[in-house]
């Protein structure tokens, strides 16, 4: 490598949409820097879907994995084990690709979860550590406050207590100490996860630069706030339409199920189309299933659903038959395209964070319901803070209430 070429080292998250946006940014970064060489650093299972019949960059980005934190041959089971194998399979893992081509890595890019990433920085005589977080700054900046949202919380611990709302957090008064991810009001925060994140709120004002998948606009008190606790803070996303705009070469669009051709082909005076999914990972509890089936046939609108196998068992008994006029349910959708169809009004979500800010590119109204981790405080944004959209009453779908948010949300 000559002595002008920096190495960057890409630490990943394997876990639901945390690795393919970083790919992503990576991607960007070294068509504006071609000297620069990234080693991606990710589990197998992740780095296999990622780089499958690919080559990222002509070559300029590698993909090492890292240990699963599994016995040889069995397949890894929660995020826990991986988890409880950081830093070690990582820093196995890089001093492999640094013996490999006989140098140190110039600078650490890695997902915000990876906290160990100023430490490895450091070890390599203090070079720049910047973290991406692959959401908004309202959940990252919820994270820098846990020790103050645990402290309100022990001092209110009535479950009235937990709706008590964050008016001294700036730009956060909107929301509840019960709206705040899970980790944060974990019992032991040494477990994996809570300590996994933790460790991160911890760590992160030492990274010489916080990248979010957010823009100024969209959270100014909040960004602003950030940017007076880390050193400096980077909006650049929303990160689709950055990299529609940026990228050499437009994405590939994979339509397997044909979605695409199906919303073309509804009639123009057929009503708005609901577009449901939940993520890369979660499917809605069988009951639930249930009640959204039963508000879609009722409310009788084009629907496309991005439903895996095993939530498709759980629909009524002939709900496919007597919908298919006007429904269709897919195991995985171009959502970016499908929510940028004229044809779509209104999306169905987890709020994910990818989700919401996708919906939000393209003026879709999102009827919300979160599960875990940031999704709570995306929807109360999304209700209370923008106005984009509802959350569903009492949390969980019923047909009523799915239907009642159906509404408001097209009335909106
Ligand atoms: N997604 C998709 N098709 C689907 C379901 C999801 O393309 O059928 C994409 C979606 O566009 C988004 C990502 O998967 O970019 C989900 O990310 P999000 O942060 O919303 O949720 P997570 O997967 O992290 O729970």
């Amino acid at each position: 490598m000559g002595s002008s070429e920096c190495h960057v080292a890409v630490l990943a998250f394997p876990f639901a949409t945390h690795a393919a946006p970083l790919l992503s940014l990576v991607e960007q970064l070294s068509a504006a820097f071609p000297s620069a060489r990234f080693s991606f650093f990710n589990n197998h299972d992740s780095n296999s879907g990622l780089f499958r019949g690919r080559n990222p960059a002509a070559g300029k980005v590698k993909a090492y994995d890292v240990w699963d934190g599994t016995v040889a041959g069995e397949a890894l089971v929660t995020h826990e084990e991986f988890i409880m194998a950081m830093p070690g399979n990582y820093v196995k893992a890089i001093a492999e690709a640094e013996a490999e081509t006989g140098t140190k890595f110039g600078c650490f890019l890695t997902d915000a979860f990876l906290w160990f990433g100023g430490d490895l920085a450091a070890e390599r005589g203090g070079v720049p550590w910047i973290a991406l977080w692959t959401a908004g700054a309202c959940s990252i900046s919820a994270h820098l406050y846990t020790d103050f949202v645990r402290s309100l919380a022990a001092a209110t611990p009535t479950a009235n207590g937990l709706d008590q709302k964050l008016k001294v957090i700036p730009g956060m008064s909107e929301l509840s100490i019960g709206e705040m991810p899970g980790e944060i009001l974990a019992k032991d925060l040494q477990a994996p996860f809570p300590g996994m994140i933790y460790n991160m709120a911890l760590k992160l004002p030492g990274a010489n630069a916080v990248v979010l998948n957010s823009f100024q606009n969209l959270e100014p008190t909040v960004t602003d706030d950030l940017r007076s606790k880390l050193q400096k803070v980077f909006n650049i996303g929303p990160m689709i339409l950055r990299q529609a705009a940026a990228t050499p070469k437009p994405p590939i669009i994979s339509d397997d199920h044909n979605c695409l051709p199906w919303l073309d082909s509804l009639p123009p005076a057929s009503p708005p189309a609901v577009y449901l999914s939940f993520g890369s990972g979660l499917t809605p509890p069988p009951d639930e299933i249930v009640a959204l089936a039963e508000a879609l046939e009722a409310k009788r609108a084009p629907f496309l659903w991005s439903l895996k196998p095993h939530g498709v068992k759980h629909l009524p008994e002939g709900f496919l038959e007597r919908t298919k006029e006007f429904g269709k349910i897919v195991p995985w959708a171009p959502q970016v395209q499908v929510l940028s169809h004229p044809g779509v009004g209104a999306f169905v979500t987890h709020c994910g964070w990818n989700s919401t800010l996708e919906a939000i590119s393209f003026g879709v109204c999102l009827i919300c319901r979160p599960f875990y981790g940031d999704q709570q405080i995306n929807s109360r944004f999304v209700e209370s803070v923008w106005e984009i959209g509802v959350k569903v009453e009492g949390g969980k779908f019923t047909k009523d209430e799915t239907l009642k948010a159906g509404l408001e949300c097209c009335s909106g």
